[in-house]
């Protein structure tokens, strides 16, 4: 795209624009951030990392390449040749733009990660998620997912603050869908401040979750079960729930015995997912799905076909849909739902790291097919404070790639594009999470 002039000239807009960031996982207060860390520890949280095993490296010299208790060279090296395999991936790019903007090093190699390793850690000091979130990727707010410590797949409500001057909250629903075990049921029951004894306490308990979510500032609702489970959501009676329900107090008694890990019955599961959507609906609020390319290493992909969502988007026509991660690699899918029902919509965080090629493809087959006003061009969707730098800069080339594009091809002019970058990186999700009433 070098010397293009459209290119140069939209993209000379886009990278000064203030954007919306509609997904991160960082710690929702900086003072919150793992301290006990370094450079490939923090750096391969996640994503990354999975590149790196997908090429061959092994569980166990992944956690010790992760363990910052050995020297970082003979860490390094275990590393390397899995790092040479991978470091075209848009993970790997997304961290050697990171290290360039925030570190003045070109990119990460055996030369630089001792050097790299030094200034990392002093961005640990407080002040580096503004450098980072306001001074270098100019985003002003990012709404967030945190991730609850210790395994714990429940998040109190109350723990939804955080830092306003980054962040607004959207709650998880997934547990009040799926609880796993006898401890998620435990802490839904703490909070409610009751016992739950049948399926219509439990959907009391979750409304009252919900309100507290409301309350505690959440300005949305998300859904991640396209990890565990398919995403076809059957309407099924209220028996057929409380059935399915039941089984959860069959084996109570043994609670005091052993620990109980459990599956509640996929009827219980769809009634609650309608149940949480008839919620939404009636106090007007929009839910994230995750669909597509689940993190990791193996899953299967076909559960998060976003098509199987759709009796849910005519089911609940109020309720706005915002599908993550361009649903890829469905995102042809995704353009003839987005295409076809009012309330759905497409968010593209997380999608330009996994493919900056079929970003830059989809959005330009998205500008000949789906309205503007119903894509949300960034989210990170990171775990860690600095990669979000290499990810909103991939995001903003990308962007205009698309735009330019469809300028050569006199599909509209570079003014045009230029104000369909505003309203995919800032106007959409401002609108389709209402997020002007919470800026003051
Ligand atoms: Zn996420």
């Amino acid at each position: 795209m070098k010397g293009n002039r459209a290119f140069e000239e939209i993209y000379d807009h886009v990278k000064n624009l203030e954007i919306i960031d509609t997904h991160e996982h960082l710690p929702a207060f900086e003072s919150l951030r793992e301290k006990n860390t370094d450079i490939l520890k923090e750096y391969l949280t996640h994503y990354f990392n999975c590149d790196l095993i997908s090429a061959g490296l092994s569980q166990s010299d992944y956690e010790r390449v992760i363990d910052s208790d050995y020297p970082l060279m003979d860490r390094w090296s275990l590393v390397e040749p899995y790092w040479e395999a991978a470091g075209n991936t848009g993970y790997a790019r997304a961290l050697n733009i990171s290290v360039r903007e925030l570190y003045g090093i070109e990119s990460i190699s055996r030369d630089t990660i001792e050097q790299l390793n030094g200034k990392f850690m002093k961005s640990l000091e407080p002040g580096h998620f503004r450098l980072v979130l306001k001074e270098k990727s100019k985003i002003k707010v990012s709404l967030l997912h945190d991730i609850p410590k210790e395994n714990e797949r429940i998040i109190f409500t109350s723990n939804l603050k955080c830092d306003e001057e980054f962040f607004r909250s959207v709650y998880p629903v997934d547990a009040c869908i799926f609880p796993q075990s006898a401890e998620d049921i435990e802490r839904i029951e703490k909070e409610y401040g009751k016992k739950i004894c049948c399926i219509d306490d439990w959907l009391e308990a979750c409304e009252v979750l919900l309100d507290n979510a409301l309350q505690n500032g959440a300005v949305a609702l998300k859904s991640a079960l396209a990890y565990v489970r398919t995403l076809l959501y059957k309407r099924v009676t209220n028996n057929e729930a409380e059935e399915d329900f039941n089984d959860i107090f069959r084996n109570r008694h043994m609670r005091t015995y052993m620990q109980q890990a459990f599956t509640v019955g996929s009827r219980f599961q769809d009634y609650m997912m309608h149940f949480v959507l008839r919620l939404a609906n009636r106090k007007n609020l929009a839910i994230q799905f995750h669909t597509g390319l689940q993190e990791g290493n193996g899953n299967i992909v076909y559960n998060s076909d976003p098509s199987l969502l759709s009796n849910l988007f005519l089911e609940y026509p109020d309720v706005k849909f915002d599908l993550f991660h361009m649903g890829y690699p469905y995102q042809h899918v995704v353009s003839a739902l987005a295409k076809n029902f009012p309330n759905v919509y497409i968010d593209m965080c997380w999608a330009h790291i996994i493919s900056p090629h079929a970003s830059i493809n989809a959005l330009m087959e998205w500008i000949d097919t789906v309205p503007v006003n119903k894509i949300s061009a960034f989210g990170g969707d990171y775990l860690f404070i600095d990669a979000v730098v290499g990810h909103q800069y991939m995001a903003r080339k990308n962007v205009s790639s698309a735009l330019a594009k469809k300028v050569e091809e006199d599909v509209f002019d570079t003014e045009r594009a230029k104000k369909i970058a505003g309203q995919l990186f800032y106007e959409n999700p401002c609108t389709i999470f209402s997020l002007e009433d919470t800026f003051h």
